[in-house]
């Protein structure tokens, strides 16, 4: 049997997306910018993509930017802000520890570059705390910047209460939502953002197409000189199959979101009860609270072994997992994530993420559950920090 359980770092395309693209790729080749017919017929198709990207986010046709992903979205979006920021001597960025790397390393770009950045810490389950904002936010503060849900360990913020707290200082408000955006409820106006962050291939559209929400009345700066293209601010021949294919897959996610809540959550606490087994020192990572944790994510350390050989062993038998994202896996520094959560080093190693989605069936779920505890009781066995900690 071969499980996918991988859909924080990317997914299969749906049956939706694929049908939209295929027949884009092969026909609808005109540029939307000519004048002709043929162009024409693009650009009516990338309008209606945008139309539906907004009514799926409660946002404006006119509010959404089409780019190359989630780092594209999420670069754009803190670049933009801090540049608006230092026009008014604005040189303070505010962010969480457990950011993904499209957001930390533009931060620290950012720093090198004379800008000051606070990254506040989470709680051992994940969480940012209003009160910490408060407590950092400044007069000179150019953007708050918190992810709405984690892609490590799949805690979800209380984006509506941080983002509210930057709006009574006047500081703008990005969310990179590219783990949230078609597994839980986004809507703009409900959570109150200035920007938002969202990617195609992790709700089953393609790869290298994303968006970012950008509320009008919020400035935004230009990401690429060059054409009219995205109101003059991305310029560059759109990639109408790939824009299309992801509205579809958004639009179908939406339709169908508290079913597949309610079935991938399902599949979700089914695993994470029967995880441990019989295996002692087995730790759940993230939210404890099923709702404030993505539907589709499971993440545990093993004590005593290291993550990487678990998922050649899971991968062997067909299991298709991740320790600590994809990355950072290759490199043997622990995730900063959970080394944020105040995980131990040693602890931060053993650690497998295995995510789910919408094509995940409960017979699937049994295999892994049938799978996992032998093979990490024989890598405990080989494991020669394991004996010692077994009898901490
Ligand atoms: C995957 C991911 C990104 C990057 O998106 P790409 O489309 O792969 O560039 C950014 N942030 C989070 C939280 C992600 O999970």
């Amino acid at each position: 049997m071969t499980v996918y359980a991988d859909n924080a770092a990317t997914t299969q395309m749906s049956q939706t997306a694929l049908d939209t693209i295929i027949p884009l790729l092969r026909e609808t080749y005109g540029n939307a910018s000519s004048i002709h017919s043929t162009g024409q017929e693009a650009l009516k198709i990338l309008d209606t993509a945008r139309s539906k990207v907004a009514a799926a986010l409660n946002a404006e046709p006119r509010e959404i930017y089409f780019t190359s992903g989630g780092t594209e979205s999420d670069n754009w979006a803190i670049n933009s802000a801090a540049e608006l920021g230092a026009k008014q001597g604005k040189k303070h960025l505010i962010s969480s520890a457990i950011e993904h790397h499209a957001v930390l390393h533009t931060l620290n770009k950012l720093k090198k570059n004379g800008f000051e950045v606070t990254l506040l810490p989470v709680t051992n389950e994940g969480f940012v705390t209003p009160e910490s904002l408060k407590a950092a936010i400044r007069d000179d503060t150019a953007l708050v910047t918190i992810m709405q849900a984690n892609n490590e360990v799949g805690t979800i913020q209380p984006i509506k209460e941080l983002a509210a707290i930057a709006h009574e200082r006047k500081v703008p408000f990005h969310t990179d939502a590219v783990q949230a955006v078609a597994h839980i409820p986004v809507d703009v106006k409900a959570l109150d953002v200035d920007m938002l962050s969202l990617s195609g291939h992790k709700f089953h559209g393609p790869k290298g197409v994303g968006a970012l929400y950008v509320r009008k009345s919020q400035k935004l700066t230009p990401f690429m000189e060059g054409g009219a293209q995205e109101r003059s601010r991305r310029a560059g021949t759109e990639n109408v199959p790939g824009i299309a294919s992801m509205a579809a897959a958004l639009e179908h996610s939406v339709n169908n979101l508290d079913a597949n809540i309610k079935a991938v959550s399902a599949l979700r606490d089914k695993l994470i009860a029967g995880l441990p087994g019989k295996l002692p020192k087995v730790i759940l990572n993230g939210a404890k609270d099923g709702n404030l944790r993505l539907p589709g994510n499971v993440n545990v350390c093993f004590e005593g072994i290291e993550g990487e050989s678990l998922l050649l062993l899971l991968d062997m038998a067909g299991i298709r997992g991740s320790s600590g994202s994809a990355c950072t896996s290759g490199s043997l520094d622990p995730s900063h994530v959970l080394l944020a959560l105040g995980l131990p080093h040693g602890t931060a190693h053993g650690s497998l993420r295995l995510s789910l989605g919408e094509f995940n069936t409960d017979a699937e779920i049994d295999y892994i559950l049938e799978q996992v505890p032998p093979i990490v009781e024989r890598l405990r066995a080989m494991s020669p920090i394991w004996e010692k900690i077994s009898k901490s």
